[in-house]
């Protein structure tokens, strides 16, 4: 049995951080996983700045209602339904994802929480577990499915290293050089050809 796994943000949406800090003009929340690995810490800088200049979560929100998937992205994630089992493996929060899980026809998500106080300011956040994208990926394996998973930046590392068959996915090529190891595509045409090379079954374009 095959699952495959995918990351969210740059891989099928765009990063919603970097959306939002264009919106706004604050260049520091621009920073993501690709500049600083340790999601804590940046997750706690996202929170200060927020703080720091009276944002709140409606105002996020409002800035992702305007979102939409990456072009060819739901065509992909159809394509890829129709032969594997999909789980989106993601660091975002479910209440910023929502709206952009509709426009991909609601597949299964797996991410963080916020905390949110009466005002909607964002007080704090639940990540699910630690290390959570390999985590699920080492589950999935218990139970007894073979795990092929793509994603784009130093968050999906661990998780394509403990998958059967790891794919990145328009990566930076700071990530590209330090996972060799990994093929590298930049395309769903190409994202598909490796997908289909990963699978143990006779499988189609
Ligand atoms: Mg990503």
């Amino acid at each position: 049995m095959e699952l495959a796994c995918l990351d969210l943000e740059g891989v099928l949406i765009p990063e919603i951080w970097i959306a939002f800090a264009e919106e706004t003009g604050i260049e520091e929340l621009k920073a993501t996983t690709r500049d600083i690995p340790d999601y804590d810490v940046l997750m706690k800088q996202r929170l200060r700045i927020l703080d720091e200049h009276g944002l709140k979560l409606p105002q996020i929100q409002e800035t992702i209602s305007r979102l939409s998937p990456l072009p060819g992205a739901q065509e992909f994630v159809d394509w890829l339904r129709e032969r594997f089992q999909l789980i989106i493996l993601s660091d975002t929060f479910y209440e910023f994802a929502a709206p952009l899980m509709a426009q991909l026809g609601n597949p299964t998500l797996f991410c963080h929480k916020l905390e949110v106080d009466s005002t909607g300011r964002i007080t704090d956040y639940t990540l699910r577990q630690r290390d959570p994208k390999r985590q699920s990926v080492r589950a999935f394996q218990l139970l007894n499915y073979r795990v092929i998973a793509a994603g784009d930046s130093y968050n999906d590392t661990t998780m394509l290293g403990q998958a059967e068959a790891g794919i990145l996915f328009h990566a930076p090529q700071n990530v590209i050089d330090e996972f060799p190891q990994f093929p590298a595509v930049h395309t769903y045409e190409d994202l598909k050809k490796e997908f289909l090379k990963a699978s143990n079954r006779e499988l189609t374009l």
